[in-house]
């Protein structure tokens, strides 16, 4: 593409929730703006903050293929709802308009006459043109030029020209961020992380919402494979997209498992096993200092997430469990998997460490005291302690 009216690219953000915050939304800003240095650390940027839109600027001379680049892995940081890639052209309503027929000329929108609307915005008052006139200036040349159809109400293109301090930029609709909150805004959280479907986008979820989130999976070796080991790094992986800086641990869970099964309640084994990684969880999350555990369950969804069952794991430990996903559907989390890129790393076969337990006919609603007299026999506070102690790291960048 050659587009030299266009003037220079450079990526706009628009912000989501964080518009709303009252006079925290500075702290909000910095985060953002820190998290989206960090996820274009590979990039020589310029970040400007203008008027709730936070601007990308590239060195001079710098071509669209690369802001293409940059504008598609910043729509991976949480706390931007739209991703524009935009053109800086000079403040002079020729130049403007000669840009707007540019930016438009080969977009699939113009080859079938699509129904177009100009969106105007002046912030420097000084600009000539108020913001209607230069709506029915650009929009009276592109209708001109190509023969489009004008729709205010319900376009299908929609060209943006916003007159700021000392530049205008120019736009189509952009792409979709992640929305939510910058992460790191709202505390840490440990995510317990299976290679399954669920435990994933619940990660992501709460990542969404600002929480800064460490992985704990527990693998079944030695008596599994490794390969659920392989799933939840190529998982943190892909979900440290999101957030980088992520840690995984891995604890080996076998021999515990087996002292489950040795307890002889096979019906209970399940939940114990559940209730066992929850208490690891929190000692884990004590020594990272993080505030709340973070897992998968879905009402209903298997055996082990029964309402009686769920409540049977709340008392193992004081720390809150965050469950994201309670009450959807599976194919709501199938649906948002697939849009994050985990689910096709979940769908790979593994081993995983509960199949070790699975019971015949699991307990649905297991009573608290059953739990507790298995865990004296096992000594499962300090066995939780030792698991903590066992785990290994993994640094994922
Ligand atoms: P997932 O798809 O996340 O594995 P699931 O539907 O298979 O969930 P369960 O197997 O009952 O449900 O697990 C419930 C939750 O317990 C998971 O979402 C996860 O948070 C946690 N969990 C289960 N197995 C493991 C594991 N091996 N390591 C870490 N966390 C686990
Ligand atoms: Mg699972």
């Amino acid at each position: 593409m050659t587009m030299t009216a266009l003037g220079e690219p450079c990526v706009l953000l628009k912000l989501g929730e964080i518009v709303l915050k009252g006079r925290n939304r500075e702290v909000f800003e910095q985060r953002l703006r820190a998290n989206i240095k960090f996820a274009l650390k590979d990039h020589e940027v310029d970040l400007r903050q203008r008027h709730g839109v936070i601007a990308i600027f590239l060195p001079a001379g710098t071509g669209v293929d690369v802001a293409e680049t940059i504008a598609t892995r910043v729509a991976e940081v949480p706390g931007i709802v739209l991703v524009h890639l935009a053109w800086r052209v000079a403040k002079e309503p020729s130049v403007v308009v000669k840009a707007a027929l540019e930016l438009v000329r080969e977009t699939p929108e113009v080859a079938r006459r699509a129904r177009f609307a100009v969106r105007s915005r002046r912030r420097d008052k000084r600009f000539p043109l108020r913001s209607n006139e230069l709506d029915h200036l650009v929009g009276g040349e592109l209708a001109d030029a190509y023969g489009l159809p004008v729709d205010l109400k319900n376009p299908e293109l929609t060209v943006f020209v916003e007159v700021d301090r000392d530049e205008v930029f120019l736009f189509t609709d952009g792409r979709p961020g992640q929305g939510g909150l910058p992460v790191g805004s709202s505390g840490r959280g440990v995510a317990l992380m299976s290679g399954g479907i669920d435990s994933p986008v619940a990660a992501y979820r709460m990542m969404r919402r600002g929480v800064r989130v460490d992985f704990l999976h527990f693998s079944g070796i030695p008596f599994t494979t490794t390969e659920s080991i392989y799933k939840a790094y190529a998982l943190a992986r892909r979900l440290d997209a999101f957030q980088g800086r992520s840690r995984l641990w891995v604890v080996p869970f076998g021999k515990a498992q087996q002292s489950i099964r040795a307890s002889g309640q096979d019906r209970l084994a399940m939940i114990a096993q559940r209730r066992l990684m929850l208490k690891t969880a929190a000692e884990v999350a004590r020594r990272q200092k993080a505030s709340a555990l973070i897992t998968g369950d879905s009402l209903g969804q298997v055996s082990s997430q029964t309402m009686a069952n769920i409540v049977a794991q709340n008392s193992a430990t004081d720390l809150p469990i965050l469950r994201p996903l309670i009450g959807l559907d599976k194919r709501e989390v199938i649906a948002e998997a697939r849009r994050i890129g985990t689910l096709q790393i979940s769908e790979l076969p593994d081993e995983d460490c509960c199949t070790l337990l699975a019971a015949r006919n699991p307990e649905l609603a297991a009573k608290i005291e059953d739990l507790k007299a298995i865990e004296r026999r096992l000594d499962a506070e300090e066995l939780a302690v030792q698991l903590a102690d066992s785990m290994q790291a993994y640094k994922l960048d």
